[in-house]
């Protein structure tokens, strides 16, 4: 495989570089080139060609000047999705540094690449944004070529070495190096399609995530986390025990009161690198690492029978909603992003795993006593016709419920998404999602008084 000499020089655990996979190639050939600080200072000429990226190292880049003969050493085949890579390589990993996208655009071979790269002369004509026109690399000896700029009407930079910025994301080198504390993460196959009709991409949803951040962190952030992941694009996987450099780690008594490690996010560097591991739906505990035995975050769930009228799933919110008033618990709403709402309520209470448990039984009994015709506490399936499942039971100890803001792994990518109590009877169970979200994040947030 063309891909074997890359792949057998990184060590994948170490380095966010993507793995080395072959890809069909489009039509439109790519070529990058990456500005690479590493041992020696140099720049990486890349053009797309048959699903790979034959490379070459320019110690000193290309030169407009049609005069020089830069020297480009012929380098191991890289995977295409490797034209995407900014950011930094470990030290003491194979190309140690930082690598930043100079240019980028299209090409074409004028002749045969096949034939051309043979024989050792390549012509070929770039379409950057920095490097146009036409320019031709000759072999001269073992993997020693030289890049020349052809004469053309092209006007091109006298010293491209005043070029120091990304191409892509406008940084210089130190800001490329200086992020690697926010947000390092980078993503492989960002096209892949995680959901159909409508397409949504990884990257879809790694840009939702980013932009979600700051207001979903402070939910996720420290509480102990499942995820679903879809590394295929088809199949999900709910997962509990992640292993992921980014993440918290605590060891904590299961249900079998075993220890078991489990994970958390602390940062938004755990978030996206979850999102890169293909985990695209967040569900978390009640209670925080900090303080794991006291609960601090009740859910309800109301499950509605699958024939039940929105109209009445919605009074139970309200009802719900009254019971809770009544009892001076202070509680919030958001869209399932499935079929039903959920109520959340933060207890400042110093309580214990078990009475939070039956506290929110208890809250469940009483709506079931008050309207045995509307309302069931019990979980099996055929006690629910025409009725509203409430459910208390991910109320317990390793329980779980999914996060605000989490996408769901359904058709339109809808979100939890917290709303305001007057929105009830706008917004439906699943109607937020990842492509109607952004006007919705610039109002106020719904939840602000969450953590009050
Ligand atoms: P809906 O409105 O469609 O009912 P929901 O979030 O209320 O959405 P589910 O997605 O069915 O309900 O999730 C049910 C609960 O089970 C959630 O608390 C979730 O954290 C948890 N869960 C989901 N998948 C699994 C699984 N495979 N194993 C264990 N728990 C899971
Ligand atoms: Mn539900």
């Amino acid at each position: 495989m063309k891909l074997d000499n890359y792949n057998k020089k990184r060590n994948f655990n170490k380095t966010n570089e993507p793995k080395g996979i072959k890809k069909e190639t489009n039509k439109k050939l790519k070529f990058v080139v990456q500005h690479h600080l590493a041992r020696k200072d140099h720049y990486d000429f890349r053009l797309e060609h048959n699903g790979v990226l034959v490379s070459w190292a320019i110690p000193k880049g290309p030169s407009y000047n049609t005069k020089d003969k830069r020297l480009a050493v012929l380098v191991e085949d890289h995977p295409l999705d490797y034209r995407n890579f900014e950011g930094t390589i470990p030290k003491g990993e194979y190309g140690g540094g930082t690598v930043m996208i100079w240019d980028e655009g299209y090409y074409k071979i004028n002749g045969n690449f096949n034939k051309d790269f043979k024989k050792g002369s390549l012509k070929i004509t770039l379409y950057g944004n920095r490097l146009k026109g036409d320019w031709t690399l000759i072999h001269f000896k073992e993997n020693n070529w030289l890049l020349i700029k052809e004469k053309d009407n092209i006007k091109g930079f006298k010293n491209i070495n005043n070029l120091k910025t990304s191409i892509k994301t406008g940084r210089t080198m130190k800001e490329i190096e200086k992020t690697i504390k926010k947000i390092d993460i980078e993503i492989t196959n960002p096209n892949k399609i995680i959901l159909e009709n409508p397409k949504i991409t990884k990257k879809d949803i790694v840009n939702y995530y980013k932009k979600v951040s700051n207001l979903m962190l402070p939910y996720l952030e420290n509480r102990i986390i499942s995820t679903i992941r879809r590394p295929d694009g088809k199949n999900n996987f709910f997962m509990k025990h992640l292993d992921n450099k980014y993440l918290g780690k605590i060891k904590v008594k299961n249900e079998n009161n075993k220890k078991e490690d489990y994970y958390y996010i602390k940062d938004i560097n755990g978030l996206i690198s979850e999102v890169q591991m293909n985990s695209y739906e967040f569900h978390i505990w009640g209670s925080n690492i900090k303080h794991l035995e006291k609960p601090n975050m009740m859910v309800f769930d109301l499950d509605p029978d699958e024939h039940l009228s929105l109209k009445k799933l919605r009074d139970g919110v309200k009802d719900l909603k009254s019971i809770l008033d009544e009892l001076n618990l202070k509680s919030f709403l958001k869209t399932s992003g499935g079929k039903g709402y959920h109520v959340v309520v933060p207890i400042h209470m110093n309580i214990t795993w078990k009475k939070f448990r039956n506290i929110s039984k208890e809250i469940a009994n009483i709506m079931e006593t008050k309207w045995p015709d509307k309302y069931t506490t019990n979980i099996r399936l055929k006690n629910r016709k025409n009725k509203i499942f409430i459910d208390w039971v991910r109320n317990t100890r390793t329980s779980t419920s999914v996060a605000p803001y989490s996408i769901r792994l359904r058709k339109n990518a809808p979100i939890s998404m917290p709303i305001k109590w007057s929105e009830l009877d706008k917004v439906k169970p699943n109607g937020i999602t990842i492509k109607n979200v952004t006007n919705r994040l610039k109002r106020v947030n719904p939840w602000k008084s969450f953590f009050d």
